[in-house]
């Protein structure tokens, strides 16, 4: 990656960043995907030029009906090379073992459910697409285009955000132009979907991550392990 690249980042569309990303880096990329239109719009502009992209789905065994009928639904739509990132521990196994922990101490069953399941996935990878927008939280408001980042095994990769300066209505705007599908629970007011237990209806309708643990976290971990790389 460039120095130059790095400068002029945040400035390029989604389309010419991703040009420039793909022109200046060879190495393995993937991206991780939750079938929110976010996701979906990225990895729409990526299958066109990247079709076998890995695409990594943190299968924690904790989604919606409604999420993993649309995820195979859509992978088969769009021939996805889908990778069900998941913990080596069913979730049987947790529940016996340490009960419900997205009641008791979701950090720990989110560590458990996605982020451990996610680091060992990102190993295999150099640049790591996502759909994250700064809008989406404040925990998400410095967010750059590019990032350099480090896994706790020592191994870092860039981290790129197209969307990063997009809003909800330019993602709506795109997923309507090319006529893609949505996650059928948007039409049921879920303006930011996970878990099911640990999703609802949004609180503040100004707030569409309000809806996620019941207001008590804003991230489940998988954006903040890593370390960021100045
Ligand atoms: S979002 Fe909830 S159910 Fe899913 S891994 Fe985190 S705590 Fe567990």
């Amino acid at each position: 990656m460039t120095s130059q690249l790095l400068e002029t980042s945040e400035s390029l569309s989604p389309h010419t960043l991703l040009d420039q990303v793909l022109s200046n880096f060879t190495g393995r990329c993937c991206i991780t995907c939750s079938f929110q239109a976010d996701d979906m719009v990225v990895l729409h502009m990526l299958r066109r030029r990247l079709p076998e992209i890995p695409v990594i789905f943190l299968d924690t065994g904790y989604h919606f009906p409604e999420t993993y009928s649309y995820r195979d639904h859509m992978s088969a739509a769009w021939k996805l090379n889908l990778i069900n990132a998941r913990s080596e521990v069913s979730v049987a196994q947790q529940e016996s073992e340490f009960g419900i922990l997205n009641r008791t101490d979701p950090a720990r069953c989110c560590q458990m459910r996605k982020v451990e399941p996610l680091m060992a996935a990102l190993e295999n990878f150099d640049v790591w697409f996502t759909g994250l927008r700064r809008e989406q939280s404040p925990t998400r408001r410095d967010l750059k285009k590019i990032e350099r980042h480090q896994l706790p095994t020592g191994r870092s990769l860039s981290k790129i955000s197209l969307l990063a300066d997009w809003k909800w209505a330019q993602v709506a705007e795109y997923m309507s132009a090319n006529a893609i599908e949505y996650l059928p629970l948007y039409a049921q007011g879920y303006s930011s979907i996970g878990c099911e237990p640990c999703t609802s209806l949004p609180a503040n309708p100004n707030d569409p991550r309000s809806g996620r643990w019941s207001g008590q976290k804003l991230e489940c971990g998988i954006h903040t392990f890593s370390t960021r790389v100045k």
